[in-house]
């Protein structure tokens, strides 16, 4: 399969009052056609910033620097110019809150138009004819009316909709979605992966698909990475990461998943937080919270090991290291 997106060892800092910080610091990962990848991790490690630095809309005070190739052009060596005929066209993103990304003066139709135009030389009509059928895809009922009315007037779900059909509109090769149905109520959320699981199906796009929910995760994606204080920690197929996670953080990640046939009154969650990338730990970055640190652990920061079908960053796996 061929890859579209294959990013080597990105590393994104920020100046900030503590100095400057990297957010993320070193991470690697590709993405093949028509694959959906998960990328999970809680809130601060760093999964969110690696999608802006893929897009290169990082704040000011940010910067990415690495490789990010995208069907073999770097894309951190484009002009701004050249990035946004990329952004929209060739790799679009569907945010948490679509409230925050549509333009709440504009009607849903004139701003699906809008990016159709902005990437594609097609008048006015055939634009207007494409959103509708967008609308449609994404399962509109009444696309026509839908067209002319404001983000307002929809629904969370429906407005989720008309971000998916935004970033579907130009045939993307790759669709970043960060945390797509997270503000959504559950039955919403289903009907939700649902329907961008039957776009990619019929289009063939890629998806990174950014995620603190490893159900999430087990309904939509083919590939994870996990991500814990800016690095990758695991990575491997999602049936290997269900069946035999390795690393302490996703083995602690898939008990604080609920277990909808078991009563259980309190869900397991990992002790502490994510390190803030100023006081990040001398050795493993998870050592604070792990049951299974050893000495190493707080004195060396562990590679991420190459291993069977699988990538992982821990020391109980170093041959040699294991001192439990
Ligand atoms: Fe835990 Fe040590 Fe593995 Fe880090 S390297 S996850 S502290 S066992």
């Amino acid at each position: 399969m061929t890859t579209i997106l294959e990013v080597e060892q990105l590393r994104t800092r920020f100046r900030t009052e503590n100095g400057v910080v990297n957010v993320v610091d070193g991470v690697d990962f590709s993405i093949r056609a028509g694959e959906t990848l998960g990328v999970v991790g809680e809130s601060g490690c760093g999964k969110s910033v690696t999608s802006l630095s893929i897009m290169r809309l990082l704040p000011p005070n940010g910067r990415a620097e690495g490789t990010i190739r995208f069907n073999g052009t770097n894309l951190l060596e484009l002009s701004e110019k050249e990035m946004q005929a990329v952004r929209g066209n060739d790799i679009s993103m569907i945010f948490q809150e679509p409230m925050t990304s549509l333009n709440p003066l504009h009607t849903v139709g004139r701003q699906i138009e809008e990016a159709i135009q902005l990437h594609w030389k097609v008048s006015k009509a055939q634009a207007r004819e494409r959103a509708i059928a967008m609308l449609k895809a994404v399962g509109m009922p009444r696309a026509e009316e839908i067209y002319g009315e404001y983000p307002h007037q929809l629904s969370g779900g429906m407005r989720q909709r008309v971000m998916i059909a935004m970033a579907m509109a130009c045939d993307p090769k790759l669709i970043i979605a960060d945390e797509p149905t997270t503000a959504l109520d559950v039955t919403i959320q289903a009907q939700i992966l649902d329907l961008m699981r039957e776009l990619k199906e019929k289009t063939g796009t890629s998806i990174m698909l950014i995620t603190h929910d490893l159900g999430v995760v087990a309904e939509m994606c083919d590939r994870v990475i996990v991500m814990y204080a800016g690095q990758v920690v695991e990575e491997t197929d999602v049936e290997t990461l269900f069946e035999q996670p390795k690393h302490p953080y996703t083995i602690g990640l898939m008990k604080s998943i609920p277990e909808l046939d078991e009563e259980r009154e309190y869900l397991d969650t990992i002790p502490g937080a994510v390190p803030l990338p100023h006081q990040m730990p001398k050795g493993c970055r998870f050592a604070p919270r792990c049951a299974q640190a050893m000495p190493i652990c707080r004195e060396q920061p562990p590679e991420l090991l190459q291993l069977d079908g699988h990538k992982c960053r821990c020391w109980l796996y170093a041959e040699g290291r294991h001192e439990a």
